[in-house]
């Protein structure tokens, strides 16, 4: 299939409108890198949208706005549109969290005066690429008494940072002998936090000194540690790439950036014929097991909550998610100039070219894919194309390379047609991703006609 390039088909105000469109985008990414406060910006935003707590409603009607957030890391939004429930609905599922380092339950040690954190890094990292940059330590410490801390050091203008160091080439004579598996063992990311003592103390003076900071500031002591959700982010702002400021370059793009396009595209989405839902995920990366990841009751829970609120029986959920469509939005690769041998041209997505829309994921003979029916393929082609959607087909990687799943299988499974379609990246999982403005645009216009179309 022929790709075409946005830059080549677009006129000068569709582009403005893209640049626009990812100024917002940008200061949404500086501003949520972590689970929770990425969901709880979408709900202040949604609320200015007229979006209410769906427990507020006694009955749901034509036109309502709700949402309902699960333990603060997962949150479905939803519009009530004219078709009956059962009619079907379009869901849009994206993932919120991202590759990132968590810190051990009992993290903080000292060692040679120096006081680090032991961590387990979160999702499929390249360890290497998280040493010797600038990090932040973003979340939260839940304490025994019910309250929360928040703790947030690295974001800021004048913050300090905390960083993991490397080796110094000088001495790297055997680490570059070994695979880079065995180069940079999990167990050597730790992460530098403070080098002065507390001269008061007779021991362990330098983590006893960054305890008491700690108690200072955020009044934890250090069993706390081991009810806090914090994240260790790289630190900085999405920025711009390029002379021609065509690309993004930042943290946390997979998933956020069809997380941003779904949300914004449903806030976007009035007077909707169909009843449309973004549902935002949390642990994606590493399985999607817990209580608020795709594989929860939550989703089925909040279907039934609805039906009763609509005057139906929970038994038409079948009728529900027979009828319903849904995206799994996630992203997917783009074609990379310097690591050619590893994409097969003809089938891998390019820059600037649009949305991409998989019909494969998985690994090997398809291994783990939720291949969609060619009715449904054939039904978003002809939506995308009616409503001059940029987009194009695109796959994960070479065959026996690799491979990847997303959560369409957690719908699918409802018997929901799904189909994995999202915004392409460079460098995945990198502390910093690469995208196209173009392409993350499309994503939303998709996103837009896909919830807005019969
Ligand atoms: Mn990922
Ligand atoms: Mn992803």
């Amino acid at each position: 299939m022929e790709r075409k390039n946005g830059y080549e088909i677009w006129d000068e105000k569709k582009i403005k409108d893209v640049f626009d469109y990812c100024e917002n985008y940008k200061k949404f990414l500086t501003e949520n890198k972590i689970v929770r406060k990425f969901i709880e910006s979408c709900i202040e935003q949604s609320k200015r949208f007229g979006f209410k707590e769906l427990g507020r409603y006694e009955r749901l009607n034509k036109g309502d706005r709700f949402f309902k957030v699960n333990k603060g890391r997962e949150v479905i939004f939803g519009i009530i549109g004219e078709k009956k429930l059962t009619e079907g609905c379009r869901f849009i599922v994206a993932h919120v969290d991202c590759p990132r380092i968590d810190l051990k339950t009992t993290p903080l040690y000292e060692d040679e005066n120096i006081a680090l954190f032991k961590t387990y890094y979160y999702g499929g990292i390249k360890k290497y690429q998280w040493l010797t940059i600038p990090l932040s330590l973003v979340g939260y410490v839940f304490l025994k008494d019910g309250s929360v801390k928040e703790i947030e050091i690295g974001e800021k203008e004048d913050d300090p940072v905390l960083t993991i160091t490397d080796l110094l080439p000088h001495l790297a004579k055997e680490q570059y002998k070994k695979s880079i598996e065995e180069g940079f063992p999990g167990e050597n990311l730790n992460v530098f936090v403070g080098t002065i003592p507390d001269k008061s103390k007779d021991k362990e003076k330098v983590k006893n000194n960054i305890l008491k900071i700690l108690k200072e500031n955020y009044r934890i002591e250090e069993d706390d540690l081991l009810s806090a959700e914090l994240e260790i982010v790289p630190s900085g702002k999405a920025k711009d790439a390029g002379f021609d400021r065509s690309m993004i370059l930042a943290y946390g793009q997979d998933d956020r950036v069809c997380s941003y396009t779904s949300f914004t595209a449903l806030l976007n989405s009035n007077d909707s014929v169909n009843n449309i839902f973004c549902i935002l995920v949390d642990q994606e990366e590493i399985g999607s097991r817990g209580s608020t990841s795709a594989s929860s009751s939550f989703f089925e829970y909040l279907i039934e909550e609805l039906l009763e609120k609509s005057g139906y029986s929970i038994t038409e959920k079948r009728k529900l998610f027979e009828n319903s469509k849904a995206i799994s939005g996630d992203v997917n690769t783009l074609f990379d100039p310097n690591y050619k041998d590893a994409y097969e041209p003809k089938n891998a997505a390019k820059i600037n070219c649009g949305v991409v829309l998989t019909k494969i994921t998985g690994a090997r003979g398809k291994s783990g894919s939720t291949e969609p029916t060619g009715e449904y393929i054939a039904y978003i082609r002809n939506i995308f194309d009616k409503n001059k959607v940029l987009w194009q087909p695109g796959e994960i990687g070479k065959l026996e390379l690799g491979g990847g799943g997303t959560v369409a299988s957690y719908f699918a499974r409802y018997n929901i047609d799904t189909i994995d379609c999202g915004t392409g990246v460079l460098s995945m999982h990198a502390p910093f991703e690469l995208t196209g403005k173009i392409d993350v645009y499309s994503t939303f216009e998709a996103y837009k006609v896909f919830y807005l179309e019969d």
